[in-house]
């Protein structure tokens, strides 16, 4: 699988043999006659062929007859599956599936895939499989399928020869689903990579310059583009878009000078766009839109027709003309274009404002409320609520005015009824018509345009079934006869969702023809205006008179240049958020009609422009939106000095104040409805006594019981899933009997290197001894390809909803020996306990907290640097969309810089603000104390945005020993399993640095302050200590959850390891995951076990301090190594360099606990034999491996490109080789830019027998204790 080129000749796959083995075994003697009939070649030839050849069939020269050969090939296997009633090899179902790929027949080639998933166990060591399932899942537009198989596919062959094809697919599909870092990083792997892949790489820089400019960074946009512009030979189709893009992100943004300048700009751009693609009808309307915002009002006409001439009409062009010869007094001539644009897209929100808008003008509101009406209904729509505030009002209006005033006016304007009756203008249509048709003709090529839109990926995410529940679908359709009750009922609610699935694919197949929907005539699927009962008899009366609007796109008659040259179109606000497609183009074949930009992301520029420029028009919608949507950002905090205030000094010494910041306190734990548990339990003198009084007495053995499911060896077993996906329903999850399923269970959930798969010692022993003779063998069974990891499935059996709000465990200390008590290290690291929190330990060892104080911070280094979030302040635990309208899991926070100083005073001045506030409060209720009724009205507002922004001061680097001495001398009183360095810390293994893991961390923070969802870095422990002088909250959820989130955050299109989100606790409460939710008080210190997922939030005004650590215990080691293989699945860096930490730990540490040795032992041993074997493989290659070694303290190495640690055999270019710079590569990398490694230098930093004697010499120690 380590090379395919794009030949055929290397027929891998004997595919001849296959068939007639299974002719010959389960099939009649008549289907070996139907196998016979492909020959010899052809058998040949088809065997080299499976999915990666999918996107360059069509390049080699035989592509015709090749075609020929796939669709024969289809029928021979189909046949032969019939005959042998289904009872085929496995691979016969792949093969099937990979020719229909190859044809584009997307329907069976699932069908296919899916067969062969059902009945191939080790499915994943297929890379060719999971490619080819990746395709088809992509081409239906269900990402998050797509993605995985995907990454399944890199994770098992990194080497994958169309990885790039790979990277680039993922990296349009995180843009779409807005994790625009995701986004970022395939996009450059792919772009790095030399081989080849369906798009060129002046179309792949294209797509990076534009995820700058969809993440509103406009001028790396703009230079990315510029830069591409230079690029020599620049395909004529990008070099158009480019401009294009240039030129309306000029118009829309303030990237140069004065208003005057940038438009001239955007005009300059766009008329070089038309140079180089005189037919883009897009940049004609962008052209016609400048000319319209600076008032050249006959240029703006003459663009607008041109851009309808050039065949792309679409319902933004129409809405714009209608905007024209509104701001030219033609409200005729307006009122047909406006209803041209939404009879192309009914849907078209913006066209039916400004239609409701013009109606209003003409003085007719009631059909400007049926255009209101029908804005609202459209799912662009982004402003429903103003529009339903001025419907009410028009609403209100009418019933005011006597009804006989309403009839007996004169209409200026047609109803709007009669105005829909007439046709499109015949022009308009045909045109539309051959647009398809050629977009048909074309479809055969498999680079067709798609376009895919967004609305429709939702949907396929929600209706697509899963391989597993398709799989249980045919089980239970097979056995129909002798279900019972409960999975008649499942078999009914699966069948169901799988038409659904059918009608989703065959909506795919459709929008696979179209470029994008707006630009055509509204198919079935699109919203339908709805106008009132009355319509009907309006729409008979095909009225006359009315002139088509395109006669008149010659000048309007009273074209006298307008008045205010400053005012604008209206707004396209609602045209944002509805189309977003990913369009692919051939760079060999580019196609006028094609564009690279998705069609919304083009008017995200509208959206701002509509809500800055709105002022000119006497379009008060408008300005109501406008108003509702002005940014909420603030500038800096007043700049206000600290001052003598003994409640501000209180603050900036750290001393624990009770009655700054703990109003909330009372607030805790009201998360689950009905359950109401102290956050704390009674204080004990001892730790020991509190250790067995810290869980509440009633509930402890429910409490026991829960937590053994937590227990490190079975956190997955007995949960019959695939592929990390739980089945909702939980009949589902009791039926054991589901043979494929529960078989597949045990590899599929354990990570590769976990326990489970880890050999009992004497295996690992005697693997060692065949090393020890013969060096590595290849064939060890032992260390063959691991499954992909999978997140856990939520525990089963849930909890029940009573037992949802967990009582958290404490620890009350009163002096210096309850902390150094060794049960209390015990407890802390038992992983039945996700959290624990040891309070007044300040207090007992007696550390002075002051250290860390604002003022003693001020004083130590106030330039020293402050990562800023600006964040926004939230109400209580909940989390709202900065409009206030929904609860959302993703959370704002914007990241830029300071000093100490200056967050010091915003800290401070923050502080005092909310004196002042509270000080008002009080003379107010003094005041208003009769009217209560408004006091909790203005509450219960409160509840909602706009919110206020806050900043918080995160992640200051106290690493400096020089800089901070007191401070981190004053931590080396703490006890050694909580210190930030000791033997017992794995952490103090790794041999150097890792910012904020092995080093203390200071957080600073305001009421409000957020530390959003997350687990650990590789899953360590962390330390927190609080130092005041306010409180904050925490909420944490045990390490078997963390797949729930996992979930929950994919289906919010969040990143899980990247993403800033803050759970919805309802959603939680739902999905029955326990939340341990209790109140940090100064001088209390937090434990937060190994993966424990948690969030954070300040309650009052305070400071914290934090460090990672790493017991020594088997369960540690698991769960770091396993995030450390999910982060390679998922492209993330692991801060923890595993490996080379599993290294120094042999070297350095006595390990006697059995479990832990095992894996260590596993790991070192899978380690060498990759060493080992690329080592030969690279010498048996002629590359020579040039020894280097490595200084005492150097840091772990990680891949340049792909950031994957990098272990002993470093891959550096020739170059930086010279020059000593030692850009390190992954193997991997370093050929995808360099294929025979000619660029690169290999160097060598063990010798391999030094492994081997590490290896050898780690045994296992003996227990001192007997007690573990
Ligand atoms: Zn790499």
């Amino acid at each position: 699988m380590n090379s395919c080129g794009v030949s055929l000749s290397a027929a891998t796959v004997a595919l001849g043999d296959e068939a007639k083995k299974m002719a010959a075994g389960k099939a009649s003697r008549d289907s070996e006659e139907e196998s016979l009939s492909l020959t010899v070649e052809e058998r040949e030839a088809l065997g080299g062929m499976d999915s990666r050849l999918f996107g360059f069939v069509r390049l080699h020269e035989d592509g015709a007859r090749m075609k020929t050969l796939l669709g024969k090939a289809v029928r021979c296997y189909e046949s032969l599956i019939l005959k042998a009633e289904g009872k085929v090899d496995s691979d016969f179902f792949c093969q099937l599936g990979h020719f229909n790929l190859l044809l584009e027949d997307y329907s069976k080639a699932l069908s296919a895939y899916q067969r062969y998933y059902s009945l191939q166990s080790d499915y994943w060591k297929n890379a060719a499989f999971l490619y080819g399932l990746g395709l088809v899942y992509f081409y239906y537009n269900a990402f998050h399928w797509a993605i995985k198989a995907f990454q399944d596919v890199l994770y098992v062959d990194p080497s994958f020869c169309r990885a790039k094809e790979i990277h680039l697919r993922l990296g349009l599909m995180f843009k779409v689903n807005t994790d625009y870092k995701s986004s970022l990083k395939h996009f450059q792997l792919a772009l790095i990579d030399c081989n080849p892949c369906t798009l060129s790489s002046a179309e792949i820089q294209f797509h990076i310059a534009h995820l700058y400019e969809t993440q509103r960074k406009y001028h790396s946009a703009k230079e990315a583009y510029e830069q591409l512009l230079q690029t020599e030979n620049l395909p004529a189709q990008v070099k158009a878009t480019v401009l294009q893009q240039l030129g309306w992100m000029h118009h829309n943004m303030d990237i140069v000078g004065d208003k005057a300048s940038k438009e001239s700009y955007a005009i300059q751009y766009l008329q070089k766009s038309l140079e180089a693609d005189p037919n883009s009808g897009q940049s004609w309307y962008f052209l016609g839109r400048c000319y319209s915002s600076i008032g050249k009002v006959q240029d703006a006409f003459i663009s607008y027709r041109q851009s309808i001439d050039k065949s792309e009409a679409s319902a933004d062009t129409w809405c714009s003309i209608g905007v024209l010869y509104q701001q030219q007094n033609q409200p005729m001539d307006a009122l047909q274009a406006y209803i041209c644009a939404v009879q192309l897209d009914h849907g078209h929100a913006a066209a039916w404002m400004d239609l409701g808008t013009l109606y209003e003008s003409c003085n007719q509101p009631q059909d400007a409320i049926k255009c209101y009406l029908n804005a609202t209904r459209s799912k662009r729509c982004s402003n429903t609520s103003t529009l339903a505030a001025r419907i009410k009002f028009l609403q209100a209006q009418l019933c005011n005015l006597p009804q006989s005033s309403l009839q007996n006016k004169t209409k200026l304007l047609p109803s709007i009824e009669e105005a829909w009756s007439l046709p499109i203008p015949a022009e308009l249509t045909s045109r539309q018509g051959a647009m398809n048709t050629a977009q048909q003709n074309g479809s055969d090529n498999w680079n067709v345009v798609q376009s895919l839109s967004h609305h429709p990926v939702q949907q396929v995410y929600s209706l697509c079934l899963t391989p597993q529940k398709l799989q249980h679908l045919e089980q239970l359709r097979a056995n129909r006869d002798n279900l019972s009750p409960a999975q008649k009922r499942q078999l009914e609610q699966l069948e169901s969702q799988f038409v659904l699935m059918q009608q989703v694919r065959h909506k795919g197949v459709a929008q696979g023809l179209h470029k994008s929907q707006s630009s055509c005539v509204s198919g079935p699927n699109e919203e339908q205006p709805v106008f009132s009962t009355e319509s009907a008899q309006y729409q008979q009366a095909t009225s006359t008179g009315i002139k088509k609007p395109n006669e008149h796109l010659t000048l309007p008659s009273n074209s006298v240049p307008q008045r205010n040259a400053d005012s604008h179109l209206s707004s396209h606000i609602a045209t944002s958020g509805g189309q977003q497609g990913i369009i692919f183009t051939k760079e060999s074949k580019p196609s006028k009609n094609r564009s690279l930009v998705p069609e919304t992301s083009r008017h995200t520029g509208d959206t701002s422009n509509g809500c800055a420029d709105v002022k000119g028009l006497s379009n008060h919608v408008h300005q109501l939106i406008a108003d509702a949507v002005s940014s909420p950002n603030h500038g800096d905090s007043p700049n206000l000095l600290i001052g003598d205030n003994p409640q501000l000094s209180a603050l900036l010494i750290g001393k624990a104040n009770d009655n700054v910041g703990t109003g909330t306190c009372d607030k805790v734990n009201n998360i689950h409805p009905a359950v109401h548990t102290k956050t704390d339990h009674s204080v004990a003198s001892s730790p020991s006594s509190a250790i067995s009084t810290a869980t509440p007495s009633p509930k402890s053995t429910e409490q026991a019981s829960i937590n053994s499911v937590t227990s490190l060896n079975s956190p997955h077993s007995g949960i019959h899933t695939v592929n990390g996906e739980g089945l909702e329903n939980s009949q589902n999850s009791t039926k054991v009997d589901l043979p494929l399923v529960s078989h597949r269970s045990t590899s599929q959930i354990i990570p590769s290197m976990s326990v489970s798969i880890c050999p009992s010692s004497t295996e690992v022993l005697k693997a060692f001894r065949n090393l020890g003779k013969n060096g590595l063998s290849n064939s060890c069974v032992l260390l063959d390809k691991c499954p992909p990891p999978r997140p856990p499935t939520s525990p089963y059996p849930p909890l029940p909803k009573d037992k949802l709000n967990p009582p958290t465990p404490s620890i009350y200390l009163e002096n210096k020996r309850d902390a150094f008590f060794p049960p209390l290290h015990q407890f802390c690291t038992n992983p039945k306990n996700p959290v624990t929190v040891i309070r007044g330990l300040a207090g007992a060892l007696k550390l002075d907290l002051g250290l860390f104080s604002t003022k003693t911070l001020v004083e130590a280094n106030n330039e020293h640097m402050v990562e800023v979030r600006t964040q926004l302040l939230q109400p209580a635990d909940e989390n709202w969309d900065p409009t206030g309208t929904k609860k959302i899991w993703h959370c704002e926070s914007n990241r830029s810089h300071t000093t100490i100083a200056k967050y010091a005073q915003y800290q401070a001045s923050s502080f005092q603000e909310s004196l002042r506030e509270e000080n008002e409060k009080r003379t107010q209720h003094k005041d208003h104390s009769d009217n209560e009724s408004t006091s909790s009205e203005n509450s219960g507002r409160r509840r909602k945005g706009p919110f206020k922004t806050i900043k918080f001061g995160t992640n200051i680097d106290l690493s400096d020993n020089k800089k901070w001495k007191l401070q981190l001398h004053e931590l080396t009183k703490l006890p050694a399993f909580v210190r930030v360095v000791s033997a017992g810390n794995l952490l103090s293994h790794v041999g150097h640095t890792i910012l904020g893991m092995n080093t203390v961390q200071l957080y600073m923070k305001v009421p409000g302050s957020r530390t959003p969802g997350h687990q650990e870095n590789n899953n360590f422990c962390s330390v927190n200590i609080n130092i005041g002088p306010g409180d904050c909250e925490w909420f944490v959820v045990p390490e078997d959850y963390w797949g729930v989130l996992n979930d929950f955050c994919e289906k919010n299109n969040l990143n899980f390891l990247m993403s800033s989100w803050w759970p919805n606790l309802e959603d939680l409460y739902e999905a029955n995951v326990p939340v341990y939710r209790f109140i940090q008080r100064p001088g209390d210190l937090v434990w937060i076990n190994a993966g424990t997922v948690h969030w954070v939030q300040a309650v009052g005004w305070c400071n914290n301090i934090a460090w990672n650590v790493g017991p020594l215990t088997a369960c540690q080691y698991k769960l770091a190594v396993e995030r450390y293989e999910w982060n390679k699945l998922k492209s993330v860096k692991s801060p923890v360099p595993m490996v080379h930490l599993s290294w120094n730990m042999a070297r350095n540490i006595k390990v006697s606990d059995p479990k832990l040795f095992e894996m260590i032992k596993y790991c070192l041993l899978k380690i060498l034999k990759q060493c080992q074997t690329l080592r030969e493989a690279l010498v048996a290659a002629g590359k020579e491996v040039i020894w280097h070694g490595r200084t005492n303290d150097e840091p772990a190495h990680y891949c340049s490109i792909c950031e994957v640690e990098v272990f002993n055999l470093l891959f550096v270019t020739n170059e930086s080789n010279t020059q000593k710079t030692y850009i390190v590569h992954c193997q991997d990398c370093a050929r995808k830019t360099s294929r025979s490694l000619e660029n690169f230098v290999v160097l060598e930093q063990y010798k391999m027998e030094d492994l081997i004697q590490v290896y050898d010499q780690f045994t296992l120690g003996l227990s001192l204790s007997s007690s573990s």
